[in-house]
């Protein structure tokens, strides 16, 4: 067991260089002096997504880890990683894009990398509020699984989720005030189809994405 204590000015950011992930890129920027970014490759619907989330990482100068988590394309078959499979919401309202444990393990594995980092703050973009259907992405999920990394590495560590409760046009508000709104609109991916930016417009992704987006400016007075 590692006597040292964990780095309170370090945090590693759960990156996916959607619009979400770079958000909590930039409030994990303001908040902590030496940041991190761990990106997680489980075959994801397109590449695009690995090579955006490297070149948000480079332009930023950011120290970035990749980890290879094509395990979870193996256990089971969706609509990320099957790319013939059409996106849409199942019986149980869970939408078959649900990846099970996929939250569970990529923050084990951050946890593991904050370990060796040596770093006490972890940042996910999770969010409750846009409901995602996911249970992973549940406040209480994070709770008990920040509960969980301590306790496994005997580590004070401490998982932030600065979207939890915002809605897209609350975190484009959020982007807009750590000065990343226009960099957050052209250079992230969040789109189902691949599109960088702003996106196909035409995916469940792209449109909440957009109406958020919408309400946000018109809020500000911008058309
Ligand atoms: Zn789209």
């Amino acid at each position: 067991m590692s006597e040292q204590t964990l780095d309170n000015n370090k945090a590693i950011v759960v990156f996916s260089g959607g619009q979400d992930s770079t958000t909590c890129l930039f409030w994990a920027k303001k908040h902590f002096e030496h940041v991190e970014l761990v990106t997680f490759a489980y075959g994801q619907r397109h590449d695009t997504e690995i090579e955006v989330a490297k070149q948000i990482a480079k332009e930023q100068d950011i120290k970035h880890h990749i980890l290879d988590m094509s395990l979870l394309s193996q256990l089971t078959p969706n609509a990320l990683t099957q790319h013939d499979l059409d996106i849409k919401v199942g019986e149980d309202g869970i939408p078959n894009t649900f990846v099970p444990a996929r939250n569970l393990l990529f923050l084990s594995f951050a946890g593991a990398l904050a370990y060796q980092t040596n770093a006490k703050h972890i940042i996910t973009g999770v969010c409750e509020t846009d409901f995602s259907g996911y249970p992973d992405c549940r406040d209480s999920f994070i709770k008990s699984m920040n509960v969980t990394l301590s306790l496994s590495m005997d580590k004070d560590f401490v998982i932030h989720t600065p979207l939890m409760w915002l809605d897209k046009q609350a975190t484009w508000a959020l982007s807009d005030e750590l000065g990343a709104l226009e960099y957050i609109r052209y250079n992230t991916l969040t789109c189902y189809n691949g599109v960088i930016g702003e996106g196909c417009g035409e995916c469940p992704a792209c449109k909440l994405r957009a109406n958020g987006l919408n309400a946000y400016l018109e809020e500000k007075g911008v058309d």
